[in-house]
């Protein structure tokens, strides 16, 4: 037994666990591309007081990931080593004060959207097409049609790896496109959001657009993790990654069972359900055939997590 099984196996026998602890636990639904090898250690937590507890407790050579709605993650075949920490119900709360929306890290970012519209409170539109919970959006700096999390960002808590309760403010935050540096060892916990009072009906049509263009534009019903490159800075290319995709002809490029959506050219559709491994080789291969005919190597936005398994 590993260290990390056998302090969660006594801690287990000694506390009664708030939410759910699952041993060697597949994760291959726990993403949106469906594949994945097992958590060695799944806990769906919902006690921010025993999350706290867990982390100061757990040795600190045990490996810790958390993860949101998997709506942004490939995991690997051979599974995650250690525990694999998910927000449960208990971080869903979403509340409003003056101008800004005080969401929990779980809760999603289509009902967050939602209920900034019920409260009167426009500026937060552009969830609504995001799949996923706020905690991984704030990981992600997630955004689409000119809004994103950096702009609308106040503050944060979050409790680090080992325990630690952190509050994150705007000024400790350097966002990048698609990337917080800040989520590689920190569980976003809560999140303040800014908005700005506006009709309900003026929020609802600014929903409806974005719905609309994202229906028109994305593939539904797919397994995929949304926009699997990041678009490359201006001053490496002009070209977004889709169009980079498309002009070096890697949309028409397959491997057994995984290619591009014909609805959207940097959407990967897994149409087969036997390995990650499939996946990331896809996603080497697409690099190297745009770096050859470009000379512009793509970035992954998608996360890739986890122990690769040996090809058999
Ligand atoms: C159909 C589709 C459309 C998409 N469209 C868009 C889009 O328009 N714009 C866009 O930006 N993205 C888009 N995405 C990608 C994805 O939805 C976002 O990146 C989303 O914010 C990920 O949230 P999640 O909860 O699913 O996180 P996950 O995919 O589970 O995790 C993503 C990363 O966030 C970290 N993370 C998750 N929760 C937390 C937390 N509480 N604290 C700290 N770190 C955390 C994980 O460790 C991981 O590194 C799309 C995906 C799909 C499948």
């Amino acid at each position: 037994m590993s260290e990390s099984v056998n302090f969660f196996k006594y801690y287990e026998a000694n506390n009664k666990i708030e939410g759910r602890l699952a041993y060697n636990y597949s994760l291959a639904k726990s993403s949106w591309l469906g594949v994945g090898g097992n958590a060695e250690i799944f806990y769906l937590c919902n006690s921010k007081k025993q999350l706290i507890e867990i982390l100061k407790k757990l040795p600190k050579e045990c490996n810790r990931t958390v993860i949101g709605q998997g709506s942004n993650i490939l995991i690997r075949d051979g599974g995650i080593k250690g525990v694999v920490i998910k927000l449960g119900k208990i971080f869903q709360n979403i509340n409003n004060l003056d101008n800004t929306i005080i969401a929990g890290g779980a809760a999603l970012d289509k009902i967050v959207a939602k209920f900034s519209e019920k409260v009167s409170l426009g500026g937060l539109e552009f969830l609504s097409g995001i799949p996923g919970n706020i905690g991984g959006a704030l990981a992600m700096n997630a955004g689409c049609y000119d809004g994103d999390i950096s702009k609308i960002f106040i503050c944060a808590n979050g409790i680090d790896y080992y325990g630690n309760e952190i509050k994150i403010r705007k000024e400790d935050l350097k966002f990048e496109y698609r990337y917080n540096p800040l989520a590689l060892n920190l569980i976003f916990t809560e999140v303040t959001l800014l908005a700005e009072h506006d009709d309900q009906l003026s929020i609802k049509n600014k929903m409806d657009k974005i719905n609309i263009e994202r229906v028109l534009a994305q593939p539904k019903g797919i397994k995929t993790s949304g926009s699997t490159f990041k678009n490359p800075a201006s001053n490496i290319s002009k070209m977004k990654a889709w169009e980079l995709i498309q002009r070096t002809d890697s949309h028409h490029m397959s491997l057994d069972g995984v290619s591009f959506s014909t609805k959207h050219s940097n959407f990967i559709e897994n149409k087969q359900n036997k390995s990650a491994n499939i996946i990331e080789d896809f996603c080497n291969l697409v690099q190297k055939n745009i770096l050859e005919k470009s000379g512009v190597e793509l970035e992954l936005e998608i996360k890739i997590m986890g122990i690769r398994k040996k090809d058999k």
